[in-house]
């Protein structure tokens, strides 16, 4: 869909921006530019974006209203949920015509059934109450971000989030059984069930999942909740070449029966720099390596299995020379320190000076070659630009970011944003892979859809795209 926002409506004026605010009522609908500052930058200032107006509804069927009036005055509507994503999607662009519909005041959990395992919640409730709440009925809502704090489960869902257990229990489209969701023309899908089968046709739900705000408004969830582990086993690996990395995940998938539940990767240059810019951390091992693996083996029961499962594999990796040195967290504590590296990386990246970013998935099998072939390839097109690849190694998806060289100028660096990215995406689209692994493709990838995917594809996504957003008021100039 080109040209995308020559039919809206123009500026707002003061009788349209008060039909919508009677809709939410005036405290929630703001309009001054402290009140609305937040809402429109996004956690990597790459977009500034301009609105007339955010509205904050509490109640579906006040989502409702806005958009039918949304649809009847061809006013572009942003959904908005913890304003977490990294693609741009939620931040409405910059001619200032279009309303921020923040989602954050929907935030009850309705139901949660701990016999058929199963939680609903409305879209503004955060990924970690949502953990909590599974944990109150002692079970597991495992979908884990460094951003759960804040992200809710409207924009994990839209954005079909991923994160560190994926690959124990699938991304957000996994862990949905069904949902309700606002139409661009006001009209309300009663999707929310709870059956673990239904092979009733096509299927909506899949739809609305990945589709960032561009086909209507999630307003709840029906989510599944797996069994809480009972104990966790953690350890910290060192590596001296990135082909034991595979060596390594291939033994502790293969002995830990089915019981891993997190295999995160990250090079020496990454530890430095956690190292370096966060307080109270320290290298958890005694000499340098140049790959890390922490790795997570879950146990039903807490009878020290998962952690005697852990200590074997890695026995028998030190054994082999698959893995250089490790240690086991001894405590919780500990635990939560080696996790807290992962955690801090993406945040340390950016005190570092310029960093360009690259969330992108190959197979697993291929990820070693790849990220050779892509650290050989930014040295070409930035000498001296420090590589960070990181991230989900059992899943193939690598965060594959780049820190400005040392002495370069950080605009200048972040001028070389699409070389940086398009020869990642060359070395990716070689092995297979995909340009955009869980972080979806918003404003930033909008512009490389049409390459990577075939014309019947995108001629499938668009026809999707205009049937249930006639109009194309919802989200325009986002993905499609
Ligand atoms: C520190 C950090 C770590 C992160 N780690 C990960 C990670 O490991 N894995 C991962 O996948 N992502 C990660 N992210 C990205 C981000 O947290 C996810 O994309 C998250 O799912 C976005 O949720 P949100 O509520 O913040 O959505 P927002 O940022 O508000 O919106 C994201 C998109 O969803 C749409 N949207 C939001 N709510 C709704 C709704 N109710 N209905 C329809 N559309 C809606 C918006 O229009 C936008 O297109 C990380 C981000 C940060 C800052």
């Amino acid at each position: 869909m080109d040209d995308q926002h020559t039919e809206h409506a123009g500026p707002m004026d003061d009788d349209e921006r008060a039909e919508f605010t009677a809709i939410v009522g005036e405290r929630y609908a703001l309009v001054d530019a402290v009140d609305i500052a937040p809402h429109l930058v996004e956690r990597r200032g790459l977009y500034q974006g301009v609105t007339p107006l955010v509205l904050k509804p509490r109640t579906t069927a006040e989502v409702s209203r806005v958009l039918k009036l949304a649809h009847a005055k061809r006013r572009p509507v942003v959904p908005q949920g913890g304003n977490t994503g990294l693609v741009g999607g939620q931040i409405p662009f910059e001619q200032g015509n279009e309303i921020v519909l923040n989602l954050s005041r929907m935030d009850q959990v309705r139901a949660v059934d701990p016999v058929g395992n199963t939680m609903i919640a409305e879209a503004g409730v955060t990924l970690s109450r949502l953990q909590d709440e599974a944990d109150r009925v002692e079970r597991l809502f495992p979908l884990s971000l460094a951003s759960e704090g804040t992200c809710q489960i409207g924009g994990n869902l839209a954005t079909n989030a991923g994160g560190m257990q994926v690959l124990a229990y699938g991304n957000a489209r996994h862990l949905c059984l069904g949902l309700e969701v606002v139409l661009a023309d006001g009209r309300i899908w009663d999707g929310l069930r709870t059956l673990r089968k239904d092979n009733t046709g096509y299927d909506m739900r899949d739809l609305f999942i990945g589709s960032e705000g561009t086909i209507g408004v999630i307003t709840a969830a029906a989510l599944i909740l797996a069994p809480r582990p009972a104990a966790r086993a953690t350890a910290f690996v060192g590596l001296n070449d990135l082909d034991q990395i595979s060596r390594f995940f291939e033994l502790v998938r293969s002995t830990s029966a089915g019981a891993l539940t997190r295999f995160e990767i990250l090079p020496r240059f990454g530890l430095e720099l956690v190292l370096k810019h966060a307080d109270d951390m320290r290298d958890p091992l005694e000499g340098p390596h140049p790959w890390y693996v922490i790795v997570e083996v879950s146990g039903a029961h807490d009878d020290g299995l998962a952690e005697r499962q852990l200590m074997s594999v890695l026995e028998r990796a030190a054994e082999t020379a698959v893995v250089a040195d490790a240690t086991l967290a001894a405590s919780q504590t500990q635990d939560d320190a080696f996790w807290a590296i992962r955690e801090r990386l993406s945040e340390v990246q950016g005190l570092e000076g310029g960093s360009i970013k690259n969330d992108v998935a190959v197979p697993v099998a291929d990820v070693p070659a790849f990220i050779r072939a892509a650290t050989a390839k930014v040295a070409e097109v930035v000498p001296g630009s420090r590589p960070i690849p990181f991230g989900h190694f059992g899943d193939g998806n690598i965060h594959f970011n780049v820190s400005q060289p040392i002495d370069m100028d950080k605009d200048a660096f972040l001028a070389r944003w699409d070389d940086v990215c398009g020869a990642v995406n060359e070395m990716v689209l070689g092995f297979g892979g995909t340009i955009s692994a869980e972080h979806g493709i918003g404003r930033l990838k909008r512009h490389l859809l049409a390459e990577i995917k075939s014309p019947v594809e995108m001629e499938m996504m668009r026809a999707i795209k205009r049937t249930f957003d006639p109009l194309n008021i919802l989200n325009p100039g986002k993905v499609v």
